[in-house]
């Protein structure tokens, strides 16, 4: 079932949103060459505490998880895109690191991530990353009501498929309130025009998974969570929560 938010809400999902934003510049301030995953971890989880915030992501099991997801925010480091736990692995220069984070404060929650480069970056890494915040940022542009979801999906992959890279097979955005995960799913590739209609108080998460090397399937980690490129190239994965509302497009997981 699809939730319309009222106004009311949505002021509570931007509070919780805030901190999502705030938990993610966190992770990416620690992170550099020689930290272990675990410190990116350990400093969203500060975050989300001194806000007294909940983690929807901390002991998170989906249909398809073995077992639960034990961090507040995902970590997914080069031919990684999605979901990776942020484990013991250090940081080596070069790394494309996504990072994943929600947070749940008074009924509502937010969800977001972004990606980023430690040390020297390649230069097909920034324009992989580059290509998927212009993909998310086309979303974010045709989430206005009167639209259909097709419209969303279709601003998205077209993005990413005029640079021949690949979108993540099964995976994509969602509905967001009270849950982290609520009706309707958001592919990111759709028709235009076609799909469920979009108006005031309808909350989503887009979220581009981009391949560099082309392919939209992917292999599981033997952890059961982690999905990786099928050909061992390097991924992007950026997401914001977006409020559809009468004055445009509302970016809930700004700073
Ligand atoms: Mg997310
Ligand atoms: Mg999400």
């Amino acid at each position: 079932m699809v939730e319309i938010k009222t106004n009311g809400e949505l002021d509570a999902m931007r509070e919780a949103g805030r901190i999502v934003a705030r938990a993610l510049a966190a992770a990416e301030q620690v992170a550099a060459v020689g930290v272990p995953l675990t410190a990116l971890d350990e400093a969203a989880r500060e975050v989300l505490r001194a806000a007294g915030a909940g983690s929807p992501f901390l002991n998170y099991r989906p249909h398809f998880a073995a077992t639960p997801f034990p961090a507040v925010l995902c970590a997914s480091v080069n031919d990684t895109v999605v979901h990776g736990i942020p484990g013991a692995y250090r940081l080596r220069d070069g790394d494309l690191v996504s990072i994943d984070c929600g947070a749940t404060l008074d009924g509502g929650a937010g969800d977001a991530a972004t990606s980023f480069v430690v040390g020297t970056p390649r230069q097909a890494d920034l324009e992989l990353v580059e290509t998927g915040r212009a993909a998310l940022a086309a979303g974010i542009a045709a989430a206005v009501p009167g639209a259909r979801m097709g419209d969303i999906g279709h601003a998205i992959g077209t993005v990413g498929r005029a640079a021949g890279y690949g979108i993540l097979a099964d995976f994509g955005g969602h509905g967001i309130g009270r849950q982290m995960h609520e009706d309707p799913p958001v592919p990111n590739e759709g028709q235009p025009g076609r799909g469920f209609r979009l108006r005031h108080g309808l909350v989503l998460a887009l979220e581009p998974m981009f391949t560099a090397g082309g392919a939209d399937a992917y292999v599981m980690d033997a952890d059961g969570w982690g999905l990786r490129t099928v050909d061992g190239s390097r991924a992007t994965h950026s997401e914001h929560t977006v409020a559809i509302t009468d004055d445009g497009p509302r970016v809930l997981t700004l700073l």
